[in-house]
């Protein structure tokens, strides 16, 4: 049988479900167009424990691409690879206060603001390493799945709308390499970021996922060591920071965790040494985070007194 705070995880996975269904706010993402296809009243909350227990409410098995929330992953992967110092010589550490696809570098040393936005993201793919950029994305696709803790695909259709679309990005890489941030091949670098943004997964998994990251490295449920836990410490500074876009600071305010949202709708959030956290509901606010996503985390923080800041 269930413990008393088994129960309870489950009843309040339940309630916020409950609470913020019809809760239909936002716009879904269209810049990519195939995105725009997603269905809006979707909405799965879920949660890992670090001893391997998993609670769901709603959509949580539903398949959506995984965006930004392949950031941090992809940023600890290229902090295994090649180190902190070596990491922050391309990119840098500092919140942007500007959205995801801002285009601004610092002018002193081209780098772009932190790995959390698209322009360092493109940079950290650049530094994930492979002999050749098969093996670079074949590399990230193992990470992912092994943070998941089960094998993931690319949504193909979505990677080719992203990389007939991705213009932007296109223009921010070329713009990185011209000022020596990103030294890597530009149009491969581009195609393995668009694959990587393409990867399929459930809020289920961003649950595992965010769990792993609380885990000190170790996936709970499968027991693989994924990444080593220092690693984990910067990754989550950086989401802390920086995660959430240009509402990084209010959300650390209100939630006072950890996190990282995705334009296709979904949000890990984490609770060191105890939970990760997978939202997933299409519809964005203006800064691009998931509406229900961000009110049912916020919720959960409140009602379990799991702001970091919160007096133990
Ligand atoms: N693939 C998306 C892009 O580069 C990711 C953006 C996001 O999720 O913030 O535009």
């Amino acid at each position: 049988g269930r413990t008393g705070a088994s129960e309870l995880i489950a009843d309040a996975l339940a309630a916020v479900h409950e609470a913020f269904r019809d809760l239909d706010e936002g716009t879904v993402a269209t810049y990519i167009p195939e995105l725009a296809t997603a269905d809006r009243s979707l909405f799965g909350v879920a949660l890992a424990g670090v001893t391997g227990s998993i609670y769901t409410a709603g959509d949580a098995d539903a398949p959506f691409t995984i965006q930004s929330l392949s950031k941090p992953f992809v940023f600890a992967l290229a902090l295994m690879d090649r180190g902190l110092a070596e990491v922050l010589e391309h990119v840098g550490a500092e919140p942007s206060g500007e959205g995801f696809n801002s285009i601004r570098l610092d002018p002193a040393t081209g780098r772009p603001p932190n790995p959390m936005v698209n322009a360092g993201a493109i940079v950290t793919t650049s530094l994930v390493r492979g002999a050749s950029e098969e093996e670079r994305f074949a590399r990230i696709l193992d990470l992912l799945g092994a943070f998941a803790g089960r094998p993931l695909d690319v949504d193909g259709r979505v990677y080719v709308s992203e990389s007939e679309t991705g213009d932007r990005n296109r223009a921010i890489a070329y713009l990185m390499h011209s000022a020596g941030s990103l030294t890597a091949d530009v149009e491969a670098t581009l195609d393995t970021y668009f694959r990587q943004c393409s990867v399929l997964v459930t809020a289920r998994d961003l649950a595992v996922m965010s769990a792993t990251l609380a885990n000190g490295g170790v996936n709970p449920v499968s027991g693989e060591r994924v990444v080593d836990e220092i690693v984990t410490e910067w990754v989550l500074a950086v989401m802390a920071t920086s995660g959430m876009y240009d509402y990084a600071g209010e959300w650390l305010l209100r939630a006072g965790l950890p996190a990282k949202s995705g334009v296709s709708g979904g949000l890990v959030s984490v609770g060191v040494g105890q939970f990760g956290l997978g939202l997933f509901s299409p519809p964005l606010d203006a800064r691009g985070n998931s509406v229900r996503s961000v009110a049912a985390a916020q919720e959960i923080s409140r009602q379990f007194d799991l702001h970091l800041m919160h007096r133990p």
